[in-house]
């Protein structure tokens, strides 16, 4: 009988969505879920946690040195509770990208990375080639580490019972490593990861201010979170955590609003999961055209006011 570990990604704000989307996913393996939540806030959390549909126990951890997703500290846990189970499965998030492969090392298993689809509970779909194919993978291991695209699965709902919740008291902070400081952007509107709408910008904004002038407002009326493209990060026009893409965050809002982005192939791989895609962009033959399902031809600096305006 499988036996699975989700490990869940909170904060103070409570459970995030992509550890619902994960809890998604198991449940398609048919086995008993137990749920791990770990940081000095997640007892606020734990009776949310006991109601998600598929959690037959949650696992609590309150020890404060897991309030940052620190991986060293994460990994150690992880790694303690994981020979209990046949599948520990987690976001494939920051959080997850990051604490997962050290578990992984550590306990010499294959980590399955980013599924998309579940065949049997061995085998798994996952992206490769920044989203280009889709490769079947078989595990062979006897725990199998696995980290879950949340866009491919829509997250689980609340269940009417709630799940017992053991409490554990385990520590595991590596001394080599300190948590400083976190910079987040502090915004009434939704995160790119659970917006509706969202609209990206790319290199043509040309300068920050440009990039805030013109999106912020557009962005407001429509309620929208705000991502960029690689190149607009590391021009310093947007934040590292706008980034869209292979190397950034993956994101399968309703509307997805391309505008000064070229469409090249490591950005596609960020949003081309999207329900409707509108691309704005000067030059007509510019490959984003290809899979949007609206074109704007023209130059943003007058295009982007005019339809803030009329909204
Ligand atoms: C390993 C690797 C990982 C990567 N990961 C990512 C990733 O996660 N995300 C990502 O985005 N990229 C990523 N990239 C970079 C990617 O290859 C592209 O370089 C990048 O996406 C280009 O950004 P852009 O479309 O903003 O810029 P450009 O390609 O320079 O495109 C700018 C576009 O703006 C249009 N334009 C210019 N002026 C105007 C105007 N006035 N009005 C309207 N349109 C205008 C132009 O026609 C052009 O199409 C990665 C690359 C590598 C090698």
């Amino acid at each position: 009988m499988n036996k699975i570990l989700v490990v869940a990604e909170l904060d103070q704000n409570g459970i995030k969505k992509s550890t619902r989307c994960t809890i998604a996913a198991a449940k398609q393996l048919n086995s008993t879920i137990e749920l791990l939540i770990a940081g000095s806030f997640a007892p606020n959390f734990a009776e949310e946690a006991a109601k998600i549909e598929g959690i037959s126990q949650v696992i609590c951890d309150a020890n404060a040195c897991y309030d940052h997703g620190i991986a060293e500290n994460f990994a150690q846990l992880v790694l303690s509770l994981a020979k209990n189970y046949t599948h520990v499965l987690a976001p494939a998030s920051s959080f997850g990208k990051d604490f997962m492969p050290r578990v992984a090392a550590l306990l010499n298993v294959a980590q399955v990375s980013e599924i998309t689809a579940i065949l049997d509970d061995s085998t798994f779909i996952r992206p490769i080639y920044a989203g280009n194919a889709f490769a079947k993978v078989k595990s062979q291991d006897a725990i199998k580490l696995i980290t879950v695209r949340s866009t491919a699965f829509d997250p689980a709902n609340n269940q009417a019972h709630a799940a017992p919740i053991q409490t554990i008291e385990a520590k595991f902070e590596d001394s080599r490593v300190t948590f400083i400081k976190a910079e987040t952007q502090a915004s009434e509107r939704p995160t790119l990861e659970n917006a509706r709408v969202v609209i990206s910008g790319g290199r043509a904004f040309q300068s920050k201010e440009n990039f805030d002038k013109l999106l912020e407002p557009l962005a407001e009326k429509l309620n929208a979170a705000i991502g960029a493209s690689r190149a607009a990060v590391d021009a310093g026009y947007a934040p590292n955590d706008y980034q869209v893409g292979q190397t950034g965050k993956v994101v399968a809002p309703e509307l997805y609003i391309a505008i000064g982005i070229s469409g090249a192939v490591q950005h596609l791989a960020g949003m081309n999961t999207s329900k409707v895609i509108v691309a704005i962009n000067k030059d007509a033959d510019a490959s984003i055209f290809q899979i949007a399902d609206y074109g704007l031809v023209g130059d943003l600096y007058q295009l982007i006011p005019e339809l803030t305006e009329k909204l």
